[in-house]
């Protein structure tokens, strides 16, 4: 049986290595645009110079599983197409390509590998006393404007955003501000309309200049499922059943970001759950028994700000917030403990 794995992100890596434990006859292939394992999660931290962020793909995959170097073009009837133009025939795949953003011009992106190489040669050579301006106020905002702030105390930081941290309850959300206050991040609750000439132009009419701006908004996904005909929801992720197979093509599962999961968040903690459960489902119908429906459930909400301080509120399983929430260092050693935890889960591939 030929298992295409396409993208080796949490989801991907999980899927593969889940269902090499498995599925022992499964020849496994997975292809990636890169030859690492990017841990997309640690991106803010690539940008401000606290973590690698990325480990060779090998390293993330299970003896037996081959990868490969490409980009998908198209998927679909059992064959998909690569950018080179070769195809290749599979009886099951896997579609994991993440998520993906759509910055302002002259706005450099955090969420994508190149972006964030981008933002950290650009912020170690800022000299001390430039601004930089992050834009977006959910968590990748919040998180890039303290790590920044905490790296780099010689800059002076702002975050922009509608509505900063208020993804969180309010009392989560004023200790989300304060930690950041207590970094010396401006928070400024606006709009961003353009960025031009160094100049970031808001809602409100006001201009503010910066020497570095960044884009911490995850707003898309791949167009892989759409172009290849794929169904997908208005965000163009693919759309699929409760056993987390396309509802076009049964024999491509789609996990991660990429997959319109009702109830769902872009998450790794959405992704790896996801992509565990659709592998088991694989392996359940190589055993000839019915696949099993998908619930998601969820934990908790985290932002790191900076290395120190963290808020992590707690959330019921279906991801509506619960009042109580961790503040500090314990919280900060806890998402520490997260972040580590989603590789490790992507090559051990444990749970379900
Ligand atoms: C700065 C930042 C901080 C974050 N922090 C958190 C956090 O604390 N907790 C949390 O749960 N989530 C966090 N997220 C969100 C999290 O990173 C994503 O939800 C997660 O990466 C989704 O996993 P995935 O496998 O679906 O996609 P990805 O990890 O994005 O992997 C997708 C892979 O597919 C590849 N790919 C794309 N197109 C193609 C193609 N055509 N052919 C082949 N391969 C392709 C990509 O190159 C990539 O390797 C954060 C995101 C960012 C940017």
């Amino acid at each position: 049986m030929k298992v295409i794995v396409v993208g080796a992100g949490y989801a991907g890596t999980y899927a593969a290595n889940r269902l090499a434990k498995k599925v022992k006859a499964a020849e496994i292939t997975v292809i990636n645009p890169r030859p690492d394992f990017v841990e997309r999660i640690r991106l803010h931290q690539r940008v401000a110079g606290t973590a690698a962020a990325a480990k060779p793909l090998t390293s993330m995959l299970r003896d037996g599983i081959t990868s490969r170097v490409a980009t998908v073009d198209k998927i679909g009837d059992g064959v998909l197409t690569l950018g080179d133009g070769t195809s290749a025939d599979f009886d099951y795949a896997f579609l994991a390509v993440g998520s993906t953003v759509t910055p302002l011009p002259e706005t450099v992106p955090v969420g994508t590998w190149e972006g964030a190489e981008q933002g950290r040669a650009a912020l170690a050579a800022l000299p001390a006393g430039s601004t930089v301006t992050v834009i977006g106020g959910g968590p990748t905002g919040i998180e890039t404007a303290s790590e920044v702030a905490a790296a780099r105390p010689d800059v002076r930081v702002r975050l922009v955003g509608p509505s900063v941290a208020d993804c969180f309850s309010h009392e989560a959300l004023r200790r989300v501000r304060a930690g950041l206050a207590r970094l010396a991040v401006d928070i400024v609750d606006d709009g961003v309309t353009s960025v031009t000439g160094g100049g970031v132009h808001l809602r409100s009419g006001t201009a503010l200049a910066s020497d570095l701006t960044l884009w911490a908004i995850i707003s898309g996904v791949p167009d892989l499922a759409a172009r290849s005909g794929l169904e997908v929801n208005s965000e163009g992720r693919a759309i699929v059943d409760e056993y987390l197979r396309s509802v076009t093509d049964d024999r491509i599962f789609a996990v991660g970001d990429c997959a319109a999961v009702p109830g769902a968040r872009m998450a790794c903690q959405s992704a790896e759950p996801q992509a565990a459960h659709a592998a088991d489902n694989l392996a359940r119908l190589v055993e000839g028994h019915k696949p099993r429906p998908f619930t998601p459930r969820y934990l908790a909400l985290g932002v790191s700000l900076g290395r120190k301080d963290a808020v992590a509120q707690f959330t019921h399983l279906d991801d509506t917030l619960r009042r109580a929430y961790i503040a500090g260092r314990t919280a900060a050693v806890v998402k520490e403990g997260a972040c580590r935890g989603a590789t490790f889960g992507a090559r051990a591939a444990i749970g379900a």
